[in-house]
């Protein structure tokens, strides 16, 4: 009864931003677990390394590049997963752009820029995954919140604004698609070591001090560290869990 709870082998899920950072590590785990993938970013080059990690655990692995804040690209994405992968069960809306600086100071574009990343995307790309989740019976949506999506943030006012919608908004998911056996939950990484928080030791030196000093664990985290988490988000384990928020930020919102 236990034994295959936590089994995803064979599913097929699509990683945004699983080039790189989170993304990768999530898709490594995945991988690791008989997972077929599609992952998506920008950036050619990076796909392709991060394709040529993933082929080592022997199931099928594809890459896009697209820009996911352009629905042209999201529905290119989405015919793409359905020609290599067939259905999708597992999508993790990870994909994510952060612009630091004092809300008085942000351009119209710039709140465009990281609200279309962030949480326009993750909708577009739930979205039009549904259909062929609904055919299967069942999916798994995660979407990549923040300690943002909790906490207000003096720097980053659209990204903690866009967090913020992802929560609600994957609770509307949840609310809209529970009765279609798609469970769609919301993981918040606390400050974890990727490209996107790389600056900010030098950047913001004493912002980088107080945040050291917060983590009740005594250490950032590591993008591997997410990999549990999504397992179980995606397996039957967490078949009766949706529209949650779970922290992984080694104590960090607890403090
Ligand atoms: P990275 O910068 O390493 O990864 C971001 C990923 O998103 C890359 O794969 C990037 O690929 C992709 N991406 C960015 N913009 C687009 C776009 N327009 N279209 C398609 N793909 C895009 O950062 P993280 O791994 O840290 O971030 C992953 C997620 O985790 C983000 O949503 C972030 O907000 C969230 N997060 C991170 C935390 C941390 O401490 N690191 C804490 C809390 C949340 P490419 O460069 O090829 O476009």
């Amino acid at each position: 009864m236990t034994i295959s709870l936590f089994d995803i082998s064979g599913k097929s899920a699509i990683v945004t931003g699983g080039n790189g950072g989170i993304g990768l590590a999530i898709a490594e785990g995945f991988a690791s677990y008989g997972v077929n993938l599609l992952i998506i970013g920008r950036n050619e080059d990076k796909n392709s390394l991060a394709i040529s990690r993933l082929e080592k655990f022997g199931t099928h692995v594809f890459s896009i590049v697209a820009d996911l804040s352009q629905e042209s690209d999201v529905k290119r994405v989405i015919d793409y997963g359905n020609t290599n992968l067939n259905l999708v069960d597992i999508l993790v809306n990870n994909a994510g752009i952060n612009i630091r600086k004092p809300p008085q100071d942000f351009s119209v574009n710039e709140w465009d820029d990281v609200i279309s990343v962030n949480l326009k995307s993750a909708f577009l790309m739930s979205q039009k995954v549904y259909p062929f989740m609904k055919k299967l019976n069942g999916g798994k949506i995660i979407n990549i919140g923040s300690m943002y999506s909790v906490f207000g943030s003096d720097w980053s006012v659209a990204y903690s604004s866009s967090k913020a919608g992802l929560v609600q908004m994957s609770k509307s998911l949840a609310l809209s698609w529970a009765k279609d056996n798609i469970q769609v939950n919301t993981i918040l990484p606390g400050w974890i070591k990727t490209d996107l928080t790389a600056p900010i030791e030098d950047l913001f030196p004493d912002r980088f001090d107080i945040i050291n000093r917060r983590i009740p664990t005594g250490r950032w985290g590591e993008p591997d560290d997410l990999i549990g988490t999504a397992i179980f988000l995606s397996s039957s384990a967490s078949d009766y869990l949706t529209g949650t928020s779970i922290p992984v930020d080694g104590g960090y919102s607890s403090f």
